[in-house]
């Protein structure tokens, strides 16, 4: 039995290891894939789950979707990027002269689950939301996504070395994840979206 495919948002990650579906509040679908599935591969995932996608999205379109509609985000983000990223630059260089970390360069996004991100090649990335947080989160958020450039984990390494500028580093934390709540739609709790996730590494930032 074939079923027709949903639409979907595609998202292509160098850093993804395996394609994964997630169907949201609304019945939206996200596919991650990694940079080099081909076309035919990603095809082939998801006629391989149509039926249980199809029963899904049905069931999701059902949820109301959070306060924040994708339309006014979209606004938000294009009203506020520029800002996001003068301040995260900012705050990169005032916390690196006392890390003296090497990245590339500063990207800002709009994420639905992510406050950073750090890639390999030097990348750090982070939420445009960054522009709204209180000034003791964005710092520690930069130190967070910064010290990844040292430790690519969250280790106990990894934690030390945000210590050595953000000695509070559990209360921000729990801050930043009650942040989330108050404001629209930065859901952590991301997992209680994904429905399949084949076996990905830590993909999203554990905050
Ligand atoms: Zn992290």
């Amino acid at each position: 039995m074939n079923y027709p495919l949903p639409t979907y948002f595609l998202k292509r990650s160098a850093r993804s290891r395996h394609i994964r579906l997630r169907v949201e509040a609304g019945g939206h679908v996200t596919v991650s894939a990694p940079a080099r599935a081909t076309d035919s591969t990603i095809k082939n995932f998801l006629e391989g789950h149509a039926s249980w996608l199809r029963a899904k999205v049905e069931y999701f379109k059902k949820i109301p979707e959070p306060t924040l509609a994708r339309s006014q985000e979209k606004k938000l983000f294009e009203s506020h990027k520029y800002q996001a990223k003068a301040l995260a630059e900012h705050k990169l260089k005032q916390w690196n002269e006392r890390y003296g970390f090497s990245f590339k360069k500063v990207a800002i996004r709009n994420s639905r689950s992510r406050w950073g991100s750090c890639s390999s090649s030097g990348t750090i990335s982070f939420n445009y939301k960054i522009a709204f947080l209180p000034e003791a989160l964005a710092d520690y958020l930069v130190v967070h996504e910064l010290c990844h450039i040292k430790e690519p984990n969250h280790s106990h390494a990894f934690w030390s070395i945000v210590a050595h500028t953000v000695p509070d580093y559990t209360e921000k934390r729990r801050a930043l994840r009650d942040f989330e709540k108050t404001f629209g739609h930065l859901n952590t709790s991301a997992n209680t979206n994904i429905l399949i996730e084949t076996n990905i590494r830590n993909e999203n930032e554990n905050f």
